[in-house]
């Protein structure tokens, strides 16, 4: 049987950051992942607080750099925010993942591509965990960073919850007769948004709602978007839930630490994940390197708190479009651009505006 610190299940944003960490800090880092890299359906932009995070420069990577994003409360009302710096990269998910993984393994961490995870077993002295092949694996830790549907929070008997959901498409460049810049059609579907991603030879087209149930995220939904938007319909779809749910879920279960989406890291606003995927693997990896694994829900209680008050915006400005969309479109959306350019969480732009501390 194979012997590690820390098996990490899942090479995502979280599994990674966390396998970065640890290798960095001198354990022995198996990462155990079903298809590294193959298209994890994400739109792929990141903030500037997220590159304020990661460990390296994913420079490489970056397809586009945006400074301005259209805000309309579709189909009426589109107005443009300008910020006075870039405030998000776009970047091809699957490029990012490999890369990320890339460099975990340059630090040292060891990584296995398996077809899945048939057992996860705590006992006295650590975790052993048998993959769908059959291979017996044994840590000291684990981390779950096995996305929003994790197998790992199933085999565990932890609760499930629901969260946000998201489909995603392809428009090629060629197929458009204007290239448009990164967009937000808010009330492109009930509780949600439809977005456009600009990524050089495509565009990322794609629709969210940020609470499981509101309406339906199918191919159907994202095919009318795209034609009354764009006049093209999307090709290479698919969909996949985001994790809201940190809130409310347990982060450790003994000698395990969830992480990501599987964590429930992800914000409801406008479903942001990656940020809260590099934190959560980050802060797990710490709490890891120091021994205390309690250390791990202490060090994520800020972004708990945000997402709880995230949480209530979300249900307030969904609720009221008439009215939030044109204050976004005013001063508010012009501030908020400024501050994300500067690499400040939502609520570190409030604590701002309030005159507190900044924390970034
Ligand atoms: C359509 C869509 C668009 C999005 N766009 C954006 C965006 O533009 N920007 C943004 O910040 N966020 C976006 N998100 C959210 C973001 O994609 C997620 O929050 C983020 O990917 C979570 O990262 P993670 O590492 O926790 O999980 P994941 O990215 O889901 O990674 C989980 C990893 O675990 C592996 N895995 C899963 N199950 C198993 C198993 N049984 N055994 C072994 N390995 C397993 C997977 O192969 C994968 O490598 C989007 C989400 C969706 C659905």
């Amino acid at each position: 049987m194979n012997t590690w610190d820390v098996i990490v299940i899942g090479a995502g944003q979280a599994g990674s950051a966390a396998a970065w960490d640890l290798a960095a800090g001198g354990k022995r880092v198996l990462v155990l992942s079903r298809a590294a890299g193959a298209g994890k359906p994400c739109a792929g932009g990141v903030t500037m607080k997220t590159l304020n995070r990661y460990r390296f420069s994913i420079a490489p990577l970056v397809r586009e750099t945006v400074d301005a994003l259209h805000v309309s409360r579709f189909p009426r009302q589109e107005s443009v925010l300008k910020a006075p710096n870039p405030f998000c990269v776009m970047t091809e998910r699957s490029e990012l993942d490999q890369y990320c993984l890339a460099q975990a393994q340059e630090q040292g961490a060891v990584f296995k591509l398996v077809r899945g995870i048939e057992s996860v077993r705590q006992h006295q002295n650590g975790v052993a965990v048998t993959t769908r092949e059959g291979d017996q694996f044994q840590a000291r830790f684990l981390v779950a960073a096995d996305g929003a549907n994790s197998r790992v929070r199933h085999l565990l008997g932890e609760r499930s919850w629901q969260g946000a959901m998201a489909i995603e498409g392809h428009i090629d460049r060629a197929d458009l007769k204007d290239y448009p810049g990164m967009t937000l059609d808010f009330q492109a579907i009930k509780g949600g948004y439809g977005w456009l991603f600009p990524k050089e030879d495509h565009v990322n087209v794609g629709l969210y709602i940020w609470k499981h149930g509101l309406a339906a995220t199918d191919r159907r939904a994202l095919d009318q978007y795209c034609l009354d938007r764009l006049g093209v319909k999307p090709h290479r779809v698919s969909g996949f839930p985001l994790g809201t749910w940190l809130p409310q879920a347990r982060l450790r279960q003994e000698r395990i630490l969830f992480a990501g989406d599987a964590a429930g890291c992800s914000e409801a606003l406008l479903g942001e994940g990656i940020y809260g995927a590099v934190l959560s693997g980050q802060l797990a990896a710490q709490a890891l390197l120091s021994g205390d694994l309690d250390n791990y829900r202490e060090n994520l209680q800020d972004w708990r708190e945000e997402l709880i008050k995230v949480k209530q915006l979300s249900a307030l400005f969904y609720g009221l479009l008439p009215i939030s969309v044109p204050m976004l479109q005013g001063r508010l959306g012009t501030t908020l651009v400024a501050d994300f350019s500067r690499g400040y969480t939502l609520g570190q732009c409030k604590r701002r505006w309030r005159g507190a501390p900044s924390l970034a």
